[in-house]
């Protein structure tokens, strides 16, 4: 056969064989050779349903470990990471052809990281429905139910003061992409954790793109922030809500008002703040703009620590 008839033919590229190479049929152990340097050569083709992905190192993790997370070999971590592998660091990125990884939050939230996160704002036009990421905030990275649970609650507060045209609610930090520490924040590192800004009683000049403001039991739209802050008490997966201590007061009080006929009710709240049976309103003195939520660690991610 020609050379042209093999090209032709496509078993050849055009520039495959040059002038002496031998066609004839090469000894097995050449062609054995031959065909172990092709491969190591070549990169490896990644087939569906696997797909080329990053993994970022963790702390104290060993290639197997990462191995096994992964669904790969170490033996193709090696190969795919030749630099990489040799002295794993943590927060290297290593490049693997695997199984779609499944999203997780991994670690503590104050040391933690987030695997197959999911974009609050994947358009990245910062905003939504019912809600705008607050200025100068590019982590909107969370797990699938973390920011599930965040959509769901501002969605529903639009819907429900639609009519009074209430400000979005502005929307700080999640987390990175891939969790990890996020300056100034000592959590937000594993996905679980999110920044919602008070909800205040005048409207700010620029309620598009403003930072978190600044609340104060007189500044505060109680009401609007009470059907927010329930709409999260009410979720059973939420495990945290930090806020300054004033505007705590300020929610139990109104609760105390409002379900002042309704025993039942104000029980069931009451003991979700300081001091009650089940406290899960945090009173502190920095949360002076916003809430700090933290939902509790998704079932199924073995690796995430409350
Ligand atoms: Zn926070």
């Amino acid at each position: 056969m020609s050379r042209r008839v093999l090209v032709a033919l496509g078993v050849l590229s055009a520039c495959a064989v040059l002038p002496g190479m031998v066609m004839g049929r090469a000894p097995a152990q050449a062609a054995a050779n031959a065909s172990a340097a092709k491969k190591a050569a070549k990169p490896h083709k990644c087939q569906k349903p696997h797909v080329w992905q990053t993994y970022r190192v963790g702390k104290h993790e060993s290639l197997s470990e990462i191995a096994g997370v992964l669904g790969v070999s170490a033996e193709d971590l090696k190969r795919w990471n030749p630099r990489d592998s040799r002295r794993l660091r943590p927060g290297a990125r290593l490049k693997f052809c695997g199984p779609r990884l499944e999203p997780q939050s991994v670690g503590r939230p104050s040391d933690g990281r987030l695997i197959g996160g999911v974009n609050l704002d994947p358009d990245g036009d910062n905003r939504g429905v019912g809600w705008v990421v607050a200025a100068r905030r590019e982590a909107t990275w969370g797990t699938p139910e973390t920011v599930r649970y965040v959509r769901r609650c501002v969605s529903q507060f639009r819907h429900r003061y639609k009519r009074s045209k209430a400000d979005p609610i502005a929307i700080g930090d999640l987390s990175r992409r891939q969790g990890g520490p996020l300056p100034p924040h000592k959590s937000h590192q594993s996905g679980r954790d999110v920044d919602i800004g008070f909800i205040l009683k005048s409207r700010a000049k620029n309620a598009d793109d403003g930072p978190l403001r600044v609340a104060t039991p007189t500044t505060l739209d109680v009401e609007k922030q009470w059907f927010l802050t329930k709409c999260f008490l009410d979720n059973p997966e939420t495990q945290m809500i930090f806020m300054e201590a004033s505007i705590a007061s300020a929610l139990k009080e109104y609760i105390k008002k409002v379900y002042k006929k309704n025993r039942r009710q104000r029980e069931k709240y009451l003991r979700f703040f300081p001091g009650g049976a089940a406290p899960i309103i945090q009173a502190d003195e920095e949360h002076t703009s916003h809430m700090h939520l933290r939902f509790r660690c998704p079932k199924g991610d073995k690796r995430c620590i409350p």
